[in-house]
C-alpha cells in the first residue's frame, strides 16, 4: 500500500553545498532526514563538493551508497558558494527545491514550514534571519547596514537579512536557471525572478562544527558583487559628482577672473590650489575605478566560460 502513495508523491529536492565540511556532514544528513519524515512528500539530496580538501566527498559517497535518494555533483575544483548552489539547482529534479546550508546554521527542522507555504500556493519561501548566534559583531553590523544599502541602491527589492535558505517552486527554479551570469549574487537572483513571494522567521544557529568559509575579503568581494550586478547607480553618482565639480569649478573661476580685473588681486592660495587638485584627483581615481569595476565584470561575462567544470556525478534513483 506504501509504494502506491510513493508513485503519486511530489519531489523535493535539498541542494546542499559543502566546502570542507567532512565533520558535520553526519549530523546534517540524520537532521534533514528525520525532519522531512512527516512531510507526504519525497526527499532528494543534492550535495555539491565544491573542491574540498577534506573527508567531504567519502562522507558524501558513503552516504549516497546506503540511500539512493542522494545526488553528488563532485566540482573540479573550488567554485565559490553561489557557483556551487547553481550546479546543485542545476540537478534538482524535484517539484519544490530548498537551498541550505551544511553546517547546520539553517536549521533543516524548518523545512516543514517552507514546505507547508509552498502548498498553500507561494513560488518563494525566504527565511528571514531574526537573530545570528555566534557570529562576531563586526558581521552583524555590516551585515545589517549593507543589505539596508543595497535594498536602497538596487533596481530588484532583495530582502533584508535573508541569507539563500529558502523554498523554491518548479517554476520559480526554472526562470532562475533561465540566468546564466559568470557574476552571480545568489541573493539578488532570487528576487529577481519575482513570482509569488513570502517569508518566515528564523533564529540563525551556529556552526555546529568548523568555522566559517568566508573571509573579510570575500566578503568584501560579495558586497561589491551585490552592488554591481543590482544597480548601476555608483556609475551615475560618478557622473553626477562629475557634474557638480565641474560646475564650482566654473564658478571658481568666474570669481577669480573677476577680482583680478575689477582689484587686480594677485593670484594666491597655493595652499588651496594643493587641496583642490588632490581633491578633484582622488575624485577622478574613484570615477576611473567604478568604472572599471563594471568594466571587469563585462569583460568576465564576455568571455563566455562555462559557470562551472564536474569532476563527476553519482545520481539518486530520481535521475535515472
Ligand atoms: N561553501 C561552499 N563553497 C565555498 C564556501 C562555502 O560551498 O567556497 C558552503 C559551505 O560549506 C556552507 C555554506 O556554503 O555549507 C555557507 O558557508 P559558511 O558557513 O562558511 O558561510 P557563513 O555561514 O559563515 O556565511
Ligand atoms: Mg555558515
Amino acid at each position: 500500500m506504501e509504494v502506491q502513495k510513493t508513485t503519486s508523491e511530489k519531489i523535493l529536492s535539498v541542494v546542499a553545498p559543502a566546502y570542507n565540511e567532512g565533520a558535520g556532514l553526519d549530523k546534517f544528513y540524520s537532521r534533514l532526514v528525520e525532519s522531512v519524515k512527516g512531510l507526504n512528500i519525497e526527499l532528494e539530496i543534492i550535495y555539491v563538493n565544491d573542491g574540498s580538501h577534506d573527508d567531504t566527498i567519502e562522507i558524501m559517497s558513503k552516504q549516497h551508497n546506503s540511500d539512493s535518494r542522494i545526488t553528488i555533483v563532485d566540482l573540479s575544483r573550488n567554485f565559490g558558494k553561489e557557483i556551487a548552489l547553481t550546479a546543485g539547482l542545476d540537478h534538482a529534479t524535484g517539484d519544490a527545491v530548498v537551498v541550505i546550508d551544511t553546517d547546520l546554521q539553517d536549521p533543516p527542522e524548518l523545512i516543514p514550514k517552507l514546505v507547508e507555504l509552498w502548498n498553500d500556493g507561494y513560488d518563494v519561501v525566504n527565511a528571514k534571519r531574526i537573530k545570528r548566534k555566534g557570529e562576531s559583531s563586526f558581521k552583524k553590523i555590516s551585515s545589517f547596514l549593507y543589505y539596508r544599502f543595497l535594498y536602497q541602491l538596487s533596481d530588484v527589492k532583495i530582502p533584508k537579512d535573508t541569507g539563500d535558505f529558502r523554498l523554491l517552486s518548479r517554476n520559480a527554479l526554472d526562470a532562475l536557471l533561465k540566468l546564466r551570469e559568470k557574476h552571480r549574487y545568489m541573493k539578488g537572483l532570487f528576487a529577481w525572478v519575482g513570482y509569488s513571494q513570502t517569508e518566515i522567521t528564523y533564529e540563525r544557529d551556529e556552526r555546529y562544527v568548523g568555522e566559517t568559509k568566508w573571509s573579510f575579503w570575500n566578503l568584501l568581494n560579495l558586497a561589491f558583487e551585490g552592488l554591481t550586478s543590482f544597480s548601476v547607480l555608483p556609475l551615475r553618482l560618478a557622473s553626477m559628482i562629475g557634474i557638480f565639480s565641474a560646475i564650482t569649478g566654473l564658478i571658481f573661476a568666474a570669481i577669480i577672473i573677476i577680482k583680478k580685473m575689477m582689484f587686480g588681486d594677485p593670484v594666491a592660495g597655493y595652499p588651496s590650489l594643493v587641496v583642490l587638485i588632490t581633491f578633484i584627483g582622488g575624485i577622478q581615481l574613484l570615477a576611473l575605478g567604478i568604472i572599471g569595476e563594471y568594466l571587469g565584470r563585462v569583460f568576465n561575462e564576455t568571455k563566455n566560460r562555462p559557470l562551472y567544470l564536474i569532476k563527476d556525478i553519482k545520481s539518486s534513483k530520481f535521475r535515472e
